[in-house]
Order: C-alpha cells, then structure tokens, then sequence
C-alpha cells in the first residue's frame, strides 16, 4: 500500500461539496478559500481569448507580460526588486512548491554536496497540510518545529537554531500562517532571516495570504531583505488575494538559476500553465488594486461576522485573527471533552453537516481549524449548529 495521504483540506472540502451536491445543507467551514466570483474584468479577459480562437503552447515560464506584472506587484506592494526572468509563472501555489522541492530535494540538487545525501527541510508547526507531505514525496524528511500559542505560534530564532542539523538546507516558512493567522513583524522576520543565512539555509516563504492582512500591520516579505535575495525563494499565488483558486495560477520569485531550472522542469511536466487562465491574470493585475482591496474587505467582513457569530453561539470572545481566512481554535476553548480533534471533526461533519479541518492534520492535535472565507449565511448557521453540537455530546 501506498504511504501518500490524500490532502485532508482537499478531501473535506471535496466531502463537503459532494454532500452540497446531494442537496444536503452543508456549513462548509474547511477549505481556505474566499468564496467570492471571480472579478469580471478577469473573466472578460479569459473568454475574449478564448473566442480569439489561436490557443497554442504556453511558454515554460508564463508570458512574459504576465511575469512583469506579477514583479510590478510585489515589488510595488511587498518592496522586493524582482525582474522578469527572476520569475515563473506555476499552477498555483502548491506546485510551485512541489516543483521547487522536487529540484531542491532531488539528485541533481546545487544544494546538495552528494547526490545520495537527504536534505532536511525545517516546517515550523502548526503547517499547512502540505509542507511536510510534499517533502516526503520528495523523499526529503521533515524537521517540526512546535510552535507555541503562547508566542502567537510564533517561530523564534532560538527555536530555529536548536532543531537545525547537519542535512537542513531549507526552511519552509509561511506568513500569514495558515492554520493560525499569525503574522511577523519586520523585526521578527529580520531575525529569522539572519538565523537561517547563519544557518546556511534557503528560505522558501510561502506568502499566498500577503493580500490577506487585516490588522494594519505592514505585510513583511521576506523578498524585502536584499542582503539574502540570493538565497531567498517567495512563492505567491493569485488563489487568495485575487480570489482566483480555480484558475489555478502561482508564481515563484527567486534567483535566475533557479527560475531557469523551474522552467527546465515545466517543459517536462506540464509545457507550462493553461494560458486562458494566463490571460485572465494579466486582467487581474491591471485592475489589482481595486480586486485585492474588495477581497480584502470582504473578507475582513467575514471575519468579523465569524466572531461576532462565535460570541453569540459559544458565549464568549475570541481573538480577532490579523490575518488569512483562519480561526485555529482548542478543543478545550471549544468546551469538547472526550473526543479527539480528529473524531470531533469527522462527528461535526457526519451529524451536523459542518465542515472543518482537524489541527492533527496541521501538525497540532487537539485543535480545529475553521475557514472563515466560505460564504456568509455559513458562518453564522455553522457556528450555531455547532455550538448545538458540542452542548449535545
Ligand atoms: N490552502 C487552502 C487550505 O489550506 C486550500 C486547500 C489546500 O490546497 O490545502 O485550505
């Protein structure tokens, strides 16, 4: 049998979708996803190249307007310096990942000094689902690095140097963080950059929720530090902050020679991304201003209305999450006793059709994660049939 799991996000939002589909009332609080229509003027884009008919191979590296823009918006909004060929354009976000970790963890690695030699990549915990699996895909092993609630899951330097080895040559970081929200300051984020350059890792900074912030507080890429620029990867993705997650467009910032071992690598796996969904993101760049700007509001909006909702269900406060679309809560704070996060999970969405992501799954039993970017009448029922729920166990 094989040992590859199945993404748990991927798999309840499918679970839950399919009971959606049976007609079934579903409060589907499980996938991060801001459910809104994609904005028009990127749908317009997409059908007008459509009817233009002439729909050939994409280029490896995405069309090279398209990388121009994706650089204007980071470096306008994040104070990075990218240029074109210092970016490619992916099939979201996740592959992004799993090509660099294909290349960065494989034989032909120019991080590796044997070809044989395991690379540990460093995950600090609470991960998103994917960061430890896809590591393991590539025969890489995962070092977890628990975080503590305490410190707002905060990873610190100290905590950084203590778990590297010998073998860790990445570090895979994520801010906002999915599952918990957080966000590191400019301070915090200098200090981990000058520990992992001490450390001789590559950072690859995952910063698909850098549209999500919520707080005010200045979103601090970590391709804004230019003395690391070289050994510092940024994965983006038009998922969140464009409400683009079914186009399936990502990119990766990072040094030419990656780039071009990037680009090696979709002319032998996918020719590159669907270029009518190319064009409809060059549409969401020219007008980005306005679309991560009602993104963001709406979901701030849902944000809001998901605490508001919980203090009305569950009788108390919860922290307002700075960023993403997350609340990471404890089964304690939720008032389970009894069941694991896991079991509580799979009752919630079995007995009363709402659906959430067990923390187990992120890498911090005894907690939930709950998505608060699904639509609004969701946030509310949900909440209140779940607070029901948990009253009846
Ligand atoms: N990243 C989102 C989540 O954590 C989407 C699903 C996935 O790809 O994991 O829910």
């Amino acid at each position: 049998m094989s040992q590859l799991k199945a993404s748990t996000t991927v798999v309840i939002n499918s679970i839950a979708q399919s009971k959606k589909a049976a007609g079934i009332r579903v409060y589907n609080l499980s996938v991060g996803e801001p459910k809104m229509v994609t904005p028009q003027v990127v749908r317009d884009a997409a059908c007008a190249f459509i009817q233009n008919g002439d729909i050939p191979y994409p280029s490896p590296a995405g069309l090279p307007k398209l990388r121009d823009l994706a650089c204007g918006w980071m470096n306008k909004n994040y104070k990075t310096d990218y240029v074109q060929n210092e970016c490619i354009v992916t099939t979201g976000g996740k592959f992004a990942i799993y090509l660099l970790l294909q290349y960065l963890c494989g034989k032909s690695s120019s991080i590796k000094e044997n070809p044989n030699d395991i690379i540990d990549v460093i995950v600090p915990a609470p991960y998103w689902v994917s960061y430890p699996a896809i590591t393991k895909i590539m025969d890489a092993n995962p070092i977890v690095i628990n975080t503590k609630e305490s410190n707002g899951w905060k990873l610190t330097p100290e905590e950084l140097k203590a778990a590297s080895t010998k073998n860790s040559k990445i570090l895979m970081l994520n801010n906002g963080v999915n599952p918990t929200g957080t966000i590191y300051t400019r301070a915090e984020m200098q200090a981990l950059m000058n520990t992992a350059n001490e450390l001789d890792l590559i950072v690859i900074s995952d910063e698909v929720y850098s549209g999500l912030v919520y707080s005010g507080d200045e979103y601090v890429s970590c391709g804004s530090f230019p003395e690391y620029k070289d050994k510092t990867i940024i994965v983006q993705s038009m998922s969140k902050s464009f409400s683009m997650t079914g186009w399936r467009i990502g990119y990766i910032f990072a040094n030419k020679e990656i780039i071009d071992v990037m680009s090696a690598l979709s002319t032998q796996s996918t020719t590159g991304v669907s270029l009518i969904a190319q064009y409809g993101a060059i549409a969401a760049f020219e007008n980005a201003e306005a679309i991560n700007s009602s993104i963001n509001q709406t979901m701030k909006d849902r944000r809001d209305e998901f605490v508001r909702a919980y203090k009305k269900h569950f009788g108390k406060d919860i922290e307002n999450p700075k960023a993403t679309l997350y609340v990471f809560a404890s089964l304690e704070s939720l008032g389970v006793k009894g069941l694991t996060d896991e079991e509580f999970c799979i009752r919630a969405l079995e007995e009363v059709n709402v659906a959430s992501v067990p923390g187990s799954s992120f890498g911090q039993p005894g907690y939930v994660r709950f998505s608060y970017g699904s639509d609004i009448e969701d946030l509310d029922g949900g909440l209140e049939s779940l607070a029901k729920f948990i009253k009846s166990l």
